[in-house]
């Protein structure tokens, strides 16, 4: 895909009118995007281009097992949204009052990840705009996923991004945060309007740049002489609103509406209605749903993970030339998709605490067994000679120890040894299957 640069300014923050939300998602993610041409067609034999070419035209005469798959990608919006009649309506009958120019009350949306808080709101104000709209009713919505760098990260910046969706051209620093403030009032202020802006994981922001802008948000309605604004909140992390400046929660959450996790029979329906419109007929074998939906559940209901699995199922069965999507690529794909996790967690771990888990690992490959914090540092020891490595003290190995158990990779539970004093019983957190594939990666970034 190719964006015009002056597209690629724009975009972080949106206004939605009757847009459809796919291009809206799309549009969002458009970052490090660049154009690769075909061939000029003059030769270039440096590389075994044939077997390539035969790749690529074996893929094109195969019949793909996606119908569609489009449709298992989380930005895709579905027409119906199963178990979540109840909270749709709540937030429907909340925001409608904004169709007789009248201020909705501000709203909190909280659950866990995956549980369909973000397509439900984006659904329910993607229908409230289309009415506004037919009944000439002046409303704006802004909807703004706050874990966005640059947009959401000050208070200055949302601000400006705000104003600018009002056709003010603010500069992107420079102005006093009052100033910037002064001009978004003016410019919403022109006429009689309700104005929603929907905050999406409303938590990145306050961690970013604290509570007191939601305040301030929230209080310019005294100030507003036409339009009323009203905040839609969503949070995935469940205490939030308990950490907030009492006023701040106390206008925030207006009205608060849970979105419960999924169990796995509500997940099955989900996906069975997913895969229904991305698959072909007769690819998917029987239990994978419900394989699929019992691992989403496993930790909590996580639409998005049960979602992934099967897309990733699907990937897997395509890349082995299988024309059937069958349980076991269902387990392929949890191993897939817990190995890329973990991977993006230690590839970012300081060298000593990757020596630490690699010890770990190696001590493992032998043995599923649990090990001794002794045998590991025994390990770590001989592995930071290899690698030229400073070693620490079987005390601080200790603690890079309790820092992997935390980050779930492994479990490490004290046990008391009598008057031997007390030491580690570890065990690894992660299928054995993945230790050797992330083990060798570990011994590429430390150079062993
Ligand atoms: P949250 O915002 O709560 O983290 P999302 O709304 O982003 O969750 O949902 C995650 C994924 O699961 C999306 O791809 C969404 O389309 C899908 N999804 C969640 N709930 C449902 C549902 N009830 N019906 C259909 N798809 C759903
Ligand atoms: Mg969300």
């Amino acid at each position: 895909m190719v964006i015009k640069k002056s597209e690629k300014k724009k975009n972080k923050i949106k206004l939605i009118e009757d847009k459809s939300l796919k291009d809206y998602v799309k549009n969002t993610s458009e970052e490090g995007i660049h154009k690769i041409e075909e061939d000029s067609g003059e030769d270039d034999k440096s590389i075994a281009t044939d077997e390539i070419d035969g790749f690529f035209e074996d893929f094109l005469t195969k019949e793909s097992i996606f119908k569609d798959k489009q449709v298992l990608q989380v930005s895709y919006t579905p027409d119906t949204i199963p178990h979540r009649e109840k909270q749709i309506k709540e937030i429907a009958s909340i925001l409608a009052p904004s169709l007789r120019n009248e201020k909705p009350s501000n709203i909190f949306l909280y659950g866990k990840t995956g549980t369909g808080k973000t397509l439900s709101v984006l659904h329910v104000v993607k229908k409230l705009k289309n009415v506004a709209k037919l009944k000439k009713v002046e409303l704006s919505v802004f909807y703004l996923n706050c874990k966005l760098k640059r947009v959401a990260d000050t208070e200055y910046r949302l601000v400006a991004a705000l104003a600018r969706e009002f056709g003010e051209d603010v500069p992107f620093t420079g102005l006093p945060t009052d100033e910037i403030y002064r001009v978004f009032v003016k410019s919403i202020d022109s006429k009689r309007r309700n104005l929603i802006i929907v905050l999406d994981e409303i938590d990145q922001l306050v961690k970013k740049i604290g509570d007191e802008i939601l305040y301030t948000l929230t209080r310019l309605n005294s100030e507003l002489k036409q339009t009323k604004i009203t905040i839609v909140g969503i949070s995935n992390d469940l205490q939030f609103a308990n950490y907030l400046d009492p006023r701040v929660k106390s206008s925030l959450t207006e009205e608060d509406i849970n979105f419960p996790s999924y169990n796995a029979l509500q997940l099955q329906d989900i996906l069975s209605q997913r895969a229904n419109e991305a698959f072909n007929e007769n690819v998917v074998c029987e239990g994978v749903i419900s394989k699929c939906a019992a691992y989403a559940a496993r930790e909590h209901g996580d639409a998005r993970r049960a979602l992934d699995l099967l897309r990733v199922a699907g990937e897997l069965t395509e890349r082995e030339n299988n024309e059937k999507l069958s349980i076991k690529f269902i387990d392929s794909a949890e191993e897939k998709i817990e190995r890329d996790l973990i991977y993006d967690a230690i590839k970012t771990l300081p060298k000593q605490s990757q020596v630490a888990l690699l010890s770990i690992f190696e001590l493992h490959v032998k043995s599923t067994e649990k090990v001794l914090t002794g045998e590991v540092y025994e390990k770590y020891r001989s592995l930071c000679s290899s690698c030229g490595l400073k070693m620490l003290t079987q005390r601080r190995l200790s603690d890079l120890i309790s820092e992997l158990d935390l980050l779930g990779i492994i479990n490490a539970r004290v046990i008391s040894k009598g008057r031997y004093g007390r030491t580690r019983e570890i065990k690894l957190a992660v299928p054995v299957t993945n230790v050797n594939i992330l083990s060798k990666e570990l011994k590429t970034w430390l150079g062993i």
